[in-house]
């Protein structure tokens, strides 16, 4: 007996923390019970719940596989290892940075290693389908780098690359940033990388939204058209932990690894980087490159079946694992409130920006889908028929028990897997 620690040996959350205990059990329910429609959200492996609810959670790790600062490292060293190998495996890049606590630190490091403050980057316009983390003025990064905005344009609403061009010939960055989170179109990385190359500038792709895909062979991958670096979260179609990655090429990796420790982080979180290492065997099997098509798949099932129904869709379509519906013009109301009212049928998704949005970012005109977690729990193209037929009945402010009731005769007949009824 530990006087210090009286539940040594068992679990003691149910009965020390209840209502922890109960808000955990209360969430499994939620997600059991709902449809997760969030492009950036999945449902994790059993295996990774595994890694991070370890002892991996106990130790400091800083440094880097054999340079490390605190003694008792050979398992962390072992894993560590092994999670940069996969990552170069799965993304074809010379070098890997499994470190990052998530995706936001993750592309502020490469920022801070490979650039100086105030060197300007050309990045995507987040109102048009980039980040936050790409320089917007509300984030630090915008204020610390010279952040120039490229937009979608044209009836398509598609990246021009024209002007891509010519804001690089006129600006000339460092660097020239690709990457999206609300964009549903594939990129076309060999046009960034040689317009790039017009100024010397370095190309960074942030794929934290179809890492998973890229890994799964779905998607095309920026290392292969010669990226200098590529980004990731780990936690959305990569379907791991929270977390992030980095690969870049040789020349960079020193720069990196600096970035990352000591110049923004401490420890790494070491239960994270196991879980991140077991998603990565996971994207290098047959079934996960399956999981991978069939997200781009259902979302195209999913668009193609809202278009027949009038629903109109950015850009008009998707060629990835997202779609954004223009709902406010259409169905005379906004993104907040059918996010509301698909919520109060199990249906959770987000509201969003669509590009020149005439709306405010908190009731925008529209609503962002994805098709990651539904084809997680299994659910193919007849299944996105449904949702779709769904999604308009609300849009169409029809009544909604009939389609609670669907909600949950689907979500029961797609359990979440690993997860406990
Ligand atoms: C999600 C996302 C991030 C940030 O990830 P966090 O883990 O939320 O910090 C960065 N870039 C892009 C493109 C993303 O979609």
């Amino acid at each position: 007996m530990n006087e210090f620690f009286p539940s040594l040996h068992h679990t003691d959350l149910p009965s020390f923390d209840p209502e922890i205990h109960q808000a955990i059990r209360g969430e499994i329910g939620r997600q059991a019970r709902t449809l997760t429609l969030i492009a950036s959200e999945n449902h994790t492996y059993p295996e990774v719940l595994e890694t991070n609810g370890s002892i991996l959670t106990d130790k400091y790790a800083e440094g880097y596989p054999g340079r490390r600062y605190y003694a008792g490292q050979q398992y962390y060293d072992e894993i560590e290892n092994i999670a940069i190998e996969r990552a170069r495996t799965c993304f074809r890049a010379d070098h890997a940075n499994v470190q990052p606590l998530s995706g936001s630190p993750m592309n502020q490091a490469v920022y801070f290693g490979l650039l100086e403050p105030g060197d300007t980057i050309l990045a995507m316009d987040l109102t048009h389908g980039g980040h936050l983390t790409h320089g917007a003025p509300v984030s630090h990064m915008g204020k610390i780098f010279n952040f120039i905005r490229y937009r979608t344009k044209g009836p398509e609403g598609t990246i021009d690359l024209d002007e891509v061009r010519r804001l690089t010939r006129r600006h000339e960055p460092k660097m020239v940033l690709c990457g999206h989170s609300s964009y549903p179109r594939e990129l076309d990385y060999s046009a960034f990388k040689a317009i790039a190359d017009e100024v010397g500038a370095l190309t960074m792709a942030d794929v934290s939204h179809i890492g998973g895909l890229i890994a799964g062979g779905a998607l095309a991958n920026p290392m292969e058209a010669g990226f200098d670096v590529l980004t990731t979260t780990t936690h959305k179609t990569l379907r791991g932990p929270r977390g992030g990655l980095i690969v870049c090429t040789r020349e960079l990796a020193k720069k990196v690894d600096a970035a990352v420790f000591p110049g923004l982080q401490g420890g790494p979180h070491m239960h994270q980087v196991a879980g991140i290492a077991v998603a990565l065997r996971k994207a290098m099997t047959e079934p996960f490159r399956a999981y991978a098509r069939h997200v781009v798949q259902n979302a195209a099932t999913l668009g193609e079946s809202l278009s027949s129904l009038d629903v109109p869709l950015i850009t008009g379509g998707t060629e990835n694992h997202l779609l954004v519906l223009d709902v406010a013009d259409r169905f005379n109301t906004d993104g907040d409130e059918i996010q509301k009212k698909l919520e109060a049928v199990g249906l959770i998704t987000n509201k969003q920006l669509i590009p020149d949005d005439p709306r405010p970012p908190l009731r925008p005109s529209g609503i962002r889908l994805g098709t990651p977690a539904v084809t997680t729990r299994g659910m193919g193209p007849s299944e996105m028929s449904t949702l779709a037929s769904l999604i308009v009945q609300i849009l169409r402010n029809e009544d909604p028990g009939p389609v609670a009731q669907e909600v949950s005769a689907l979500a029961t007949r797609f359990p979440i897997p690993g997860l406990a009824p």
